[in-house]
């Protein structure tokens, strides 16, 4: 599963593989500029992505195999027109790995960060 990001700060568009992440061989920082996400954020996107890949491993073994595109822009305003542009990629990357049953039950607002986020510092 790969993730692609376009730094706000550049514009410039990278991708990485959310396998990295997790592990931490990879940390998202703008290979242009150098720029990056605070620590805390860049932690928790980290562990909901590891939570969210348990999740999809989980369902895809029994039932149903998930295949995702989450784009910020349509996070951030939701239009009301449904786009049925789905099957764009429905190949299924590594989904045979060791699930990591990890626990993150923190009830955090994540919406708040994302929009404060955006907002230079
Ligand atoms: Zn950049």
């Amino acid at each position: 599963m790969s993730i692609d990001f376009t730094c706000q700060k550049c514009e410039a568009s990278f991708e990485l593989e959310a396998q990295d992440l997790i592990e931490g061989t990879e940390k998202i920082i703008c290979p242009h500029c150098d720029s990056k996400a605070p620590a805390n954020l860049s932690e928790d996107f980290v562990a909901a992505l590891t939570e969210m890949r348990a999740q999809i491993a989980t369902l895809s073994k029994k039932y149903f195999a998930v295949t995702l595109a989450l784009e910020a822009e349509e996070l951030e305003d939701e239009i009301d027109d449904d786009d049925d542009d789905a099957d764009e990629e429905a190949e299924d990357d590594d989904l045979d790995e060791d699930e990591d049953d990890e626990e993150s039950e923190d009830d955090e607002d994540y919406d708040d960060e994302a929009e404060d986020e955006e907002q230079d510092r």
